[in-house]
């Protein structure tokens, strides 16, 4: 039986969607896209009574990214002498030069507690992550930022998307790096495969499913 859980909280003036997944029965789960808020996200973890096991990244946007170092050292703080450390795992290696001027990108935006960030595991297309005992597959998908990943478990129904595909929108590709024909083809070699009833959680707003999108998504229409 699948107990993975989610919990989601918005966080930075962006309302990033920093999703806890968990298993209910062990507590154990994964940190995505911690931006900022990081008290706001240790809260949560506590309220859901769970044990960080990872801290996951998408990819390098200070909305997404920013908070990480931070959530990172807290817990490692708050663990029991010896404990493992809790890494910093993702993004694609083509987005370190996001995650070298997270600092510079939060002063932009007012995003307190920021700080640059090396991985302790950079992840590529076609590895897969345990999150909470659950195999997820990495989808290298650029377009909106070059290291871009989303994170799939078919076997439970599930994505992980980041800012790629929205419900009704696509992720943002005005950026000098950004490239919107790269992320349709993202979108449409490695997201729509995945099948209709695959529920996602994306970066902003409400989740919705690859059905729903590849249906009624305006960007993915002709
Ligand atoms: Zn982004």
């Amino acid at each position: 039986m699948c107990t993975l859980k989610a919990a989601v909280v918005p966080v930075t003036p962006f309302r990033q969607n920093c999703t806890i997944l968990f298993d209910d029965a062990s507590g154990v789960g994964t940190v995505v896209d911690p931006g900022g808020d990081v008290p706001m996200i240790l809260a949560a973890l506590s309220r859901h009574g769970v044990k960080v096991e990872q801290i996951l990244l998408t990819h390098g946007h200070v909305d997404h990214a920013a908070g990480a170092a931070l959530l990172q050292e807290q817990l490692n703080a708050s663990g029991t002498e010896g404990a493992p450390i809790i890494p910093v795992v993702g993004p694609d290696r083509r987005d370190a030069f996001l995650l070298e001027g997270l600092e510079q990108q939060a002063l932009q935006f007012g995003i307190e507690g920021a700080r640059n960030l090396v991985p302790d595991r950079w992840l590529a297309e076609g590895e897969q992550v345990t999150i909470a005992g659950h195999p997820f597959d990495v989808l290298h998908c650029p377009g909106h930022t070059p290291g871009h990943l989303a994170f799939a478990a078919p076997g439970l129904g599930f994505a992980i998307l980041g800012d790629v595909l929205f419900h009704g929108s696509v992720g943002r590709t005005d950026f000098p790096y950004g490239d919107t024909d790269a992320l349709i083809r993202s979108i449409r070699t490695k997201i729509l495969p995945l099948g209709d009833d695959i529920a996602f959680i994306c970066g902003h707003g409400p989740g919705s499913t690859i059905g729903a999108e590849r249906l009624g998504n305006p960007f993915l229409q002709g």
